[in-house]
């Protein structure tokens, strides 16, 4: 059956027909978007790793799941790139069966509860729901998500996906991030015996090193890896393959295939005077310390630098994740330095609101130039160029334009660079045959994510540059597919 197909029949259940009818269409359009409930701003800022988002109650999820009209042709659907059965979920829990919600979750999602909490859902599902042709805000498609995963966690009831028997066939991944987790589920539930090798000593990529603990906790993407465990993926931490193991060495091994998924973890910098100077780093340096590194607790071998006078350069979640998380670790004031305005910047709206109300300053429209040192070596105040907005370039963003002789400076005494990521330069360069791109990325064809090498497949960050969670779990799903395709044939 086709996808369509598929949906209709689900769709044309009784049960479905029926809570239809049990309620008019105006009526659900009539309920207002439910609200998250969330932390206190004031005590939240203080708090790095406890959630701000607290999670719906099953009453507001219940409430919410009725505002969905069911729609024939679900165009929230086609915002998400791993296919989701948006309304097949969302009335499972209108009709309080929360299990079967989060089962129809993992059709398709091997982290439906990282997803719940950290997907662009206001730019995918949400944003191409019908509610809003009618004026109204979309239906909490996240938000749902996030509970029926969280509501199966918290039952003690996870469901292990069904596997297929064991087929033998040896499968390498390369990086244990969204990319590589949704493509070992994938491959696991067709019966391969499945391999991750991580380079670090914690599996789960960006969603550890990354994405600080009051958006995601830890403790939520272990469970997800566990389930992965429970399927039968294995997982080789420490392991560099590159370095530790070559493409040769998997080969000798006996793998048939090889996902790489090593992501985009090398961080930009500006390069401008005063980069080197002694508390400029990068985010990704910055927030690896602290979220897995542990590098802001006092017993810390390695401890980081806690700044009063924080300077986040950057619009993105990155900044927003390392300007929060300075706050938390007491600094006074915590800015965000960007040289657009706020209409462009690519953090998640959500995100922006949060670090609003928990005291972040935001330094729009300007773009720092050098940054000045003290008599140590420690970076003490930056100059900053005011700029304007220009004519959309290519991103179709409004080009930022420097005011001439428009100079501002202020004191800083920590400085975090948070202006993009390139891809992990180890699998392009140890491949022999790769085709890499000139921005590093490896290229692939994008129906099935083969490389240039035809058993390696790639997808995420390493295909992508710095891209969502869900796209890489989406390139995942897909490689999968195409693999299981290639190696039947
Ligand atoms: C701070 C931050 C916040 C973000 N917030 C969001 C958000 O809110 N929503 C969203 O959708 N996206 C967000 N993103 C982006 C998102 O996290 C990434 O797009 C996504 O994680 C990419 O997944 P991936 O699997 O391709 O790579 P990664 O998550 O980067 O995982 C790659 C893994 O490969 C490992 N690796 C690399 N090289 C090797 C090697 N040679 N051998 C073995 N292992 C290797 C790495 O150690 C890493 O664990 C954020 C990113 C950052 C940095
Ligand atoms: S488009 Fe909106 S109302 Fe229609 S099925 Fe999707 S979530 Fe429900």
């Amino acid at each position: 059956m086709k996808e369509e197909e598929i949906i209709a029949a689900r769709r044309s259940e009784s049960w479905r027909e029926e809570l239809r009818k049990s309620k008019k269409n105006k009526e659900r359009t009539d309920i207002p978007r439910v609200h998250m409930n969330e932390l206190d701003a004031i005590y939240r800022s203080h708090s790095r790793k406890e959630e701000v988002n607290l999670g719906l109650t099953a009453e507001q999820a219940l409430l919410e799941a009725q505002r969905c009209l069911d729609c024939p042709n679900p165009a929230c659907m086609t915002g998400c790139p791993v296919g989701i059965n948006i309304p097949t979920f969302i009335k499972y829990i209108e009709i309080g069966k929360f299990l079967d919600a989060a089962k129809t979750l993992k059709e398709t999602s091997a982290l439906p509860a990282v997803c719940g909490r950290v997907c662009p859902q206001e730019k995918q599902c949400e944003a191409q729901c019908i509610h809003l042709k009618m004026k109204k805000e979309p239906v909490a498609v996240g938000y749902l998500e996030r509970f029926a995963a969280d509501y199966e966690r918290e039952s003690g009831q996870m469901a292990v996906p069904e596997t297929a028997p064991a087929n033998g066939t040896k499968i390498a991944v390369v990086g244990s991030g969204p990319a590589g987790l949704s493509f070992a589920g994938d491959m696991a539930k067709r019966g391969y015996d499945v391999t991750v090798f991580e380079a670090l000593h914690e599996i789960g990529g960006v969603l550890k090193y990354g994405i600080p603990e009051f958006r995601l906790p830890n403790r939520i993407v272990d469970v997800e890896i566990n389930i992965l465990k429970q399927m039968g993926v294995k997982f080789l931490n420490n392991c560099i393959v590159g370095k530790t193991i070559s493409y040769e060495d998997l080969h000798e091994d006996g793998f048939k295939g090889i996902f790489a998924a090593s992501g985009a973890g090398l961080p930009n910098f500006m390069n401008i005077p005063g980069e080197n100077l002694i508390g400029v780093m990068s985010s990704n340096e910055y927030l690896t310390r602290v979220n897995l590194m542990d590098a802001a607790s006092p017993e810390s071998d390695t401890p980081v630098l806690i700044g009063k006078r924080v300077a986040v350069i950057g619009g993105g979640n990155t900044a927003m994740d390392s300007v929060r998380t300075a706050r938390r670790l007491g600094a006074d004031r915590a800015i965000i330095v960007y040289r657009r305005s706020e209409e462009e910047m690519p953090a998640r709206i959500e995100e922006v609101k949060h670090a609003k109300e928990e005291g972040i300053e935001f330094l729009t429209l300007h773009n720092p130039i050098e940054y000045l040192g003290d008599e140590t070596g420690h970076v003490k105040q930056m100059r900053l160029q005011k700029m304007a907005l220009g004519e959309p370039d290519a991103s179709g963003r409004r080009r930022p334009v420097p005011i001439e002789g428009a100079i501002d400076a202020i004191e800083v005494d920590e400085v975090i660079v948070s202006v993009g990521v390139s891809p992990n330069p180890l699998i392009p360069s140890t491949f022999p045959g790769l085709e890499v791109s000139k921005w590093g990325t490896i290229v692939v064809n994008s129906d099935t994510m083969q490389s240039a090498l035809p058993d390696v497949y790639a997808g995420g960050d390493i295909v992508r540059g710095g891209a969502t969670v869900i796209l890489a779990m989406g390139d995942g799903r897909k490689a999968a597919a195409a693999i299981d395709t290639a190696l039947k044939g």
